[in-house]
């Protein structure tokens, strides 16, 4: 279908989209299973491409300059969360698609799409080489939904962590909480990603529907987080955690996970936490922190009109790691 995009204002910038990465997100909300999808639905929140035309007043970015665009496009701008630069849990937050919006059609439309117009505010400048730019196009979500956590909860050298579920996400997890100096532990469903997982910067991969394999770690992680994006016994990873350990959700199922037992909380005091993408100065500092150590995702290049293939290659765990869209492929599809 043809869009139209708003003629930038004073504090927008359009980009040119070049890449866009494909989040189960998206397919949650193609396929409306948290519900309230807004039609027509263009998915895309892993954004990056080149600056071709800024507003009167922005003064931060210039046409040709690599940019990125995440989850967030708009917020309120003046409440405690905005201040703080958690924009991503202001109670205004407008995602980059399927959110409210003044410009036609009434929703936002996202990245699977030759050009976005965004506020300044919500613009993110990518310092990885242009040959790298497909594969930071991930980082703009999987990236930071995992960065994030990671330093709320503080992990460092010293701590022992579990991720869990490698597909986008997890696969950034693994390798930011390398980078961050702790010792990874990977828990698959997916006997096949066991050696693959060992090459992001795993020490040990545990295939978790191996009860023994799942024994052996019994607490002995500070940390989980867990990407998982489909409801599972969250029982079986409390039992890995030590005493304060915490597990921290990302993954978002369509359907609640099985209650947790409330013992294996109590006897060890551990906690069950959850956390939201992450705010635009962390996301920022996140791409830094990667084009610093030249840290990307793993990807798989596709045309769009490989999209529904895509779809239901990760919906069967078979992407390593994350599949980006060539938007120039767009072209003519219409
Ligand atoms: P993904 O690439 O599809 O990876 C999910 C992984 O979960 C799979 O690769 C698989 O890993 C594991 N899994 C185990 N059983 C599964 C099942 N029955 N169905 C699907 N996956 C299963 O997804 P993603 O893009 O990383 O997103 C993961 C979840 O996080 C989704 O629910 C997504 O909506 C959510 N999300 C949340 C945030 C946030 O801000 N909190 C942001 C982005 C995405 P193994 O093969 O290793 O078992
Ligand atoms: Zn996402």
């Amino acid at each position: 279908m043809n869009i139209t995009r708003r003629t930038p204002g004073a504090h927008d910038v359009q980009i040119e989209i070049a890449y866009c990465g494909v989040c189960h997100s998206d397919i949650h909300q193609v396929r409306s299973e948290w519900a309230g999808t807004l039609y027509p639905c263009v998915p895309g929140h892993e954004i990056v491409g080149q600056v071709s035309a800024v507003g009167a007043h922005v003064s931060n970015f210039k046409p040709g300059e690599l940019v990125g665009v995440g989850c967030i496009v708009d917020s309120c701008q003046h409440c405690a969360d905005c201040d703080e630069g958690l924009e991503n849990y202001c109670d205004h937050m407008i995602g980059t698609y399927n959110s409210p919006t003044p410009d036609a059609p009434g929703h936002t439309l996202g990245g699977y799409s030759e050009q976005i117009v965004v506020h300044e505010r919500y613009v993110l400048r990518v310092r990885h080489p242009a040959a790298q730019l497909a594969a930071v196009a991930p980082l703009l979500c999987a990236g930071i939904t995992t960065y994030s956590p990671l330093r709320h909860w503080k992990v460092g050298p010293g701590h022992k962590v579990g991720v869990a579920g490698i597909g986008g996400l997890g696969h950034m997890g693994i390798k930011l909480a390398y980078a961050m100096g702790a010792q990874v532990v990977a828990f698959t469903t997916s006997e096949s990603k066991r050696k693959a997982a060992l090459a992001l910067g795993a020490s040990e991969v545990v295939v978790s529907r191996n009860p023994d394999e799942m024994a052996a770690q019994a607490m002995s992680l500070d940390f989980i987080l867990n990407t998982v994006a489909a409801p599972h016994d969250l029982d079986a990873f409390f039992a890995l955690l030590k005493r304060d350990g915490t597990m921290a959700l990302v993954g978002a199922p369509a359907t609640p996970h099985p209650s947790p037992n409330v013992f294996n909380l109590i006897t060890k005091r551990r906690s069950l936490a959850g956390s939201l993408i992450g705010g635009i100065p962390e996301t920022q500092e996140m791409l830094d922190f990667c084009a610093g150590r030249g840290i990307v995702a793993d990807i798989e290049l596709i045309r769009a009109d490989e999209i529904n293939e895509a779809y239901d290659r990760m919906i069967r765990g078979d992407v390593k790691y994350r599949f980006v869209m060539e938007n120039s492929t767009l072209a003519g599809t219409a």
